[in-house]
């Protein structure tokens, strides 16, 4: 008890000179509640048996707690985890030129819906729309908050109350509780399945449709490959048949690349262009997956839809904001000039990024990581390391990469999650993938720019525990 007396008071502590100075940057609120969990600590640890900290060390370990504090919840990281576009860590990085343009958005008034030719009121979506129609080679565009948005906005407008036919084979889930069955449901939609599991035949669409059908939809199997004895109608035939029937035929695309990703050696992923060619009248795509750009939804098509779509009130619900737009715009505009694509955008600069170049790098890294991890009792290797695209983009397809893998010396599997925790727990924290007794850091997403503060903060890695 003798011992607690020698705590300072919380008045005390907050007239020191270095808390005075941290008062004026972050408010005095915050610095109190530092001042008191520290003091509130120091007496649990007194009552434990241990000793009271003295005032200096109480005083650094308030200014910790509220830098600690004070730092933005949305944090930057280091990517190692071999995912390029990874859901939980934003999806796709943007250009400079989307980043300028969402500074220049967010800075100034911007003629968002106001056309600046006739000073009369404009249309947001007025931004993209020419860019895509040219890229796409739709009639028309509407933008909305991400994809599901776009898909649930679409089915609601045009099949409220009616029926929607889709194949068994493509009722799928995507991470986050996005299943086409439940947004199906809440968009007011009745569900039609047809055909199997693996194998859905032209008959099965004819033999579903009746005149309560509103809509075909094909739903591209993004995140997921079925293989072997399998098959599915082709996109023409489907769009023959619904016009036939005088119902339109919708694409959920999910990713939606807007340039030919065989060209750049990347595996083929179907085009919203080929979807409109092949008679889609309307296609819905990710604006942040394969294009690159910012978490949005996107739908082109034929203009008499797209038009119907913009009248649903729920538009108005799920639209976009203009930082989004600008973004977009910048990424687009990207796309017309595709010699300078692989180097400008920066989701394509990172997928196309060649294994040999990764390897220097990880080179280059290997003996900083040995000399940090030196008291660690672990072996520390650069090798040969295989990516993944991510967010549901051509889920069996990986891409050669290299970067460093720590394992464990002997039986402590123990020490990979200690480790794990301590680079989580960096400045940047760092991100990589724990599997099969070895945690790996797959260096694709490492700018070169970048190495130097990534091998500099490695330093206050520390020893293990
Ligand atoms: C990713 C995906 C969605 C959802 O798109 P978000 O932009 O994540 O909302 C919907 N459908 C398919 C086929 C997808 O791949």
């Amino acid at each position: 008890m003798n011992q607690l007396s020698q705590l300072p008071s919380v008045d005390r502590l907050l007239s020191e000179s270095r808390l005075v100075e941290l008062a004026v940057n972050h408010g005095r609120t915050l610095i109190t509640a530092a001042v008191r969990a520290e003091l509130a600590a120091a007496r649990a640890s007194a009552k434990d048996g241990g000793g009271v900290p003295e005032t200096h060390a109480l005083i650094a370990a308030i200014a910790e707690r509220v830098e600690r504090e004070a730092q933005p919840k949305l944090r930057r990281v280091f990517n190692l985890t071999g995912t390029v576009l990874h859901t939980n860590l934003g999806r796709a990085a943007l250009p400079e030129e989307a980043v300028t343009a969402m500074v220049m958005a967010a800075r100034s008034a911007c003629a968002l819906e106001y056309d600046v030719e006739t000073g009369g009121r404009g249309d947001r979506d007025d931004v993209v729309n020419e860019l895509l129609c040219g890229l796409t080679g739709a009639e028309s565009a509407t933008i909305v908050n991400n994809n599901a948005a776009a898909v649930f906005l679409l089915l609601n407008t045009l099949a409220l109350r009616k029926e929607v036919i889709v194949s068994r084979g493509e009722l799928i889930e995507i991470g986050g509780a996005f299943r086409i069955p439940d947004i199906m449901q809440r968009a007011g939609v009745k569900l039609i399945e047809v055909g199997t599991t693996n194998r859905t035949h032209a008959k099965d669409f004819t033999e579903a449709l009746s005149s309560r059908t509103a809509m075909l939809l094909k739903v591209h199997a993004s995140n997921y490959a079925v293989q072997g004895f399998t098959k599915a109608v082709d996109e023409t035939e489907l769009a023959a048949f619904a016009h036939g029937h005088g119902v339109p035929f919708v694409v959920d695309l999910g990713s939606g690349t807007l340039t030919n990703l065989e060209e750049w050696g990347l595996p083929h992923e179907p085009t919203p262009r080929q979807a409109i060619a092949a008679g889609a009248d309307l296609v819905s795509f990710s604006g942040d997956k394969l294009l690159g750009g910012p978490q949005a939804g996107i739908i082109v098509g034929r203009r008499e839809l797209i038009a119907k779509i913009k009248k649903n009130p729920l538009k108005r619900c799920l639209r976009v904001g203009k930082l989004t737009l600008a973004a977009l715009e910048a990424v687009l505009r990207l796309y017309r000039n595709p010699q300078q694509l692989a180097q400008r955008l920066t989701t394509l600069r990172l997928l196309t990024r060649a294994a040999d170049d990764i390897r220097a790098q990880a080179e280059r890294l290997l003996p900083v990581l040995q000399e940090v991890l030196a008291t660690w009792q672990v072996s520390v290797t650069c090798e040969a390391l295989s990516s993944q695209i991510g967010s549901g983009s051509l889920p069996v397809d990986r891409l050669p990469s290299a970067g460093i893998v720590v394992r464990p010396r002997g039986k402590r599997s123990g020490i990979l999650h200690a480790l794990e925790r301590r680079l989580r727990g960096l400045p940047v924290p760092v991100l990589g993938h724990i599997a099969d007794a070895a945690l790996r850091l797959d260096l694709r997403c490492m700018a070169e720019a970048e190495e130097h503060e990534f091998a500099v903060q490695l330093a206050r890695l520390g020893s293990p525990e």
